[in-house]
């Protein structure tokens, strides 16, 4: 190889090398799932070939499933993360598989989930719900906010108290299965839920925007502790939100 053939192969190299890391990170923050594979998709967008399927990816836990005790115990964080979450993964991979799924990315794909079946809405929202989940908890909670979520917060609800009793209320009359969102729609917070797996990115939801604040009231999510106490799980639930990662996400 010559002195430029030498030099170009380098420069891709070193492309390569700086891309990784953001696309690692979109994957982490939920952002996209698509596997990074060629050199070429780093420096253009470039559509994906049949034989190279989307696939959706479940995150590493930000923590260790003792990290939220003992508002959430250690079993059902490990149930939920390896048994619930992870099939969901398992499941929306297959299906998108069988039926051909033509999304490039995870949020194109929730943005178009009408044209798909029902494995692939309620697995796909399994994935990113969770993945999302995840992320919004943490140990070490303050238990409220400060800065500007806390302004955004008293701007939008009028204090903190009443933003959390509504938010609550959400999460209570959600009948049966389901997510309480807090989200923001035209630069507005909204607080809202969805049924099932389903999110406010997905083009078949009711409730649209983008999630700043999730909270799993399946009861899957509080079972083992709290049994049919829903209140006591979502009462407990607010010294694990991380309102660090909240704020990542308000505009
Ligand atoms: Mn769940």
């Amino acid at each position: 190889m010559d002195r430029k053939q030498f030099l170009s192969r380098s420069l891709k190299a070193t492309v390569g090398t700086f891309i990784a890391g953001p696309l690692l990170a979109n994957a982490a923050s939920c952002n996209t799932s698509a596997v990074p594979d060629t050199e070429a998709s780093t420096t253009e967008h470039v559509p994906r070939v049949a034989s190279a399927p989307l696939v959706l990816a479940q995150i590493a836990l930000p923590y260790g499933y003792d990290a939220l005790e003992p508002s959430i115990d250690a079993q059902t964080m490990e149930i939920h993360y390896t048994k619930h979450h992870a099939a969901y993964v398992k499941n929306v991979n297959e299906a998108i598989v069988a039926e051909g799924v033509s999304a490039s990315d995870e949020n194109e794909l929730l943005a178009t989930v009408s044209k798909y079946s029902a494995k692939v809405r309620n697995n796909a929202g399994g994935v990113w719900n969770h993945n999302f989940f995840w992320q919004v908890m943490g140990p070490g909670g303050k238990g409220a906010p400060e800065g500007k979520v806390l302004d955004a917060l008293n701007a939008g609800f009028g204090d903190f108290e009443k933003f959390k009793a509504a938010f609550t209320d959400a999460g209570m009359k959600r009948f049966g299965s389901g997510w309480a969102w807090l989200l923001e729609q035209d630069g507005k917070l909204v607080i809202g839920s969805t049924p099932n797996q389903d999110n406010p990115l997905m083009d078949v939801s009711e409730l649209m925007g983008k999630p700043v604040l999730a909270l799993d009231v399946w009861e899957h999510a509080y079972y083992l502790k709290y049994q049919n106490k829903r209140n006591d799980y979502v009462a407990a639930w607010w010294n694990v939100v991380n309102w660090d990662e909240v704020a990542k996400r308000m505009a």
